[in-house]
């Protein structure tokens, strides 16, 4: 089998309300699939996270080197894209163009030996994963602090025990938020807060001090992804576990955090940090450092796949016991027109649990229409 054409969708749909995290307004959702064909009538496919345009002109750069060559050697793949580009593709667009590849080569290997990619690499450890709720922004009218509360609760309606509030919007703001949202949901949901690199650790260990009497799950991402000695500060400083990752890329940048016991939660994309193929070494290097991983999400259906997918052969946070600690998939709950158009059956929770799709590959099946229907001017 052979690889005979590797191409890069641009996808793009306008949302009905913009909606904000700490660092940007946002009112549009784009993705970047990439598609892999073979000569012998297999296609893959896979999804990068990140600039979709910037991304799918390293894939189409990449592409040249690909065709022709076994797509069941993913081993062998990563590494050369990796070593053609490490003097200037360590970190970042390289690296999330190479992701999106190795996904859509571990599709085409599932769907070659007529099994799901978690039974190649090994698994499953799982059948379902629990899901957390990833939403609560910030729109442009209305109170947070009343918005926030009733779309908290809407979760725990539909059996979410576990959601992810927006937070980086002003030490006080936040307060008032992680309040409203606590109390919306009781004690018995989990609640994390993301701030989205929007403090320095001066600012995030204030505001870590005032929140902790919320019981928060973990503080994500409080300073930039560059200033290690202030995630060091802040995870010092506070009771709350310290989460981040999701803008780190490949094992060697892991075990820099790693290596620094920077993180009590390390949080690679699978779309971005380097694939399946790589992630699930970080996830194993963390098991190592007595660091939790949980993968970091946000893109469409296929993304969602994939992380399933490597979620199924992750190791329970804590050692087998009769109670166990068990990586949660992020489940993005903001509006995304391509999420679920993208696959002919989408990915759903039930009682707040998502079943690991067990057909070949990634296990999913893209919709054409949608592609096409949502495809970037
Ligand atoms: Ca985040």
């Amino acid at each position: 089998m052979k690889i005979t054409s590797v191409h890069a969708h641009v996808l793009e749909a306008a949302l009905s309300q913009p909606f904000a995290n700490s660092l940007a307004w946002k009112d549009t959702r784009t993705a970047l699939i990439v598609e892999i064909e073979t000569d012998d009538g297999l296609t893959g496919w896979g999804e990068s996270y990140g600039p979709a345009r910037m991304i799918a002109a390293a894939v189409k750069a990449i592409a040249p080197s690909l065709i022709g060559r076994d797509p069941l050697s993913t081993e062998l793949l990563w590494q050369e894209i990796y070593s053609g580009q490490r003097g200037h593709g360590r970190k970042g667009v390289v690296i999330d163009a190479l992701s999106g590849i190795d996904i859509a080569l571990w599709d085409i290997k599932g769907k070659h030996f007529g099994l799901p990619a978690y039974r190649l690499m090994g698994g499953p450890l799982r059948t379902t994963v629990q899901a957390y709720a990833t939403g609560l922004y910030r729109f442009k009218s209305g109170d947070p602090v009343a918005y926030l509360a009733d779309e908290a609760a809407g979760y725990v309606a539909e059996g979410f025990k576990a959601i992810k509030l927006k937070i980086g919007f002003g030490i006080e703001a936040d307060v008032r938020a992680t309040r409203a949202v606590r109390r919306a949901i009781g004690d018995d949901v989990t609640l994390m807060v993301d701030a989205n690199q929007a403090y320095d650790a001066v600012a995030a260990i204030r505001l870590g001090h005032m929140i902790e009497e919320y019981d928060i799950g973990w503080f994500e991402e409080p300073v930039v992804p560059e200033d290690l000695a202030g995630y060091l500060a802040v995870k010092a400083a506070l009771t709350i576990p310290v989460a981040g990752g999701e803008c780190e890329f490949t094992r060697f940048g892991f075990r820099d955090l790693l290596v620094a016991h920077a993180l009590d939660i390390v949080q690679p994309d699978v779309c971005g940090a380097g694939g399946l193929t790589e992630c699930k070494k970080i996830a194993d290097m963390a098991l190592a450092f007595g660091v939790r991983c949980n993968p970091h999400i946000w893109g469409t259906g296929i993304a969602m796949a994939a992380s399933l997918q490597l979620l199924a052969v992750l190791a329970p946070h804590t050692p087998p016991a009769l109670t166990v600690a068990e990586p949660m998939l992020e489940f993005d709950r903001t509006e995304h027109p391509i999420r679920r158009a993208v696959l002919t059956q989408p990915i759903e929770h039930a009682g707040g649990f998502v079943r690991v799709p067990d057909g070949p590959g990634l296990g999913i099946e893209v919709d054409r229409g949608a592609l096409a229907r949502f495809a970037a001017q």
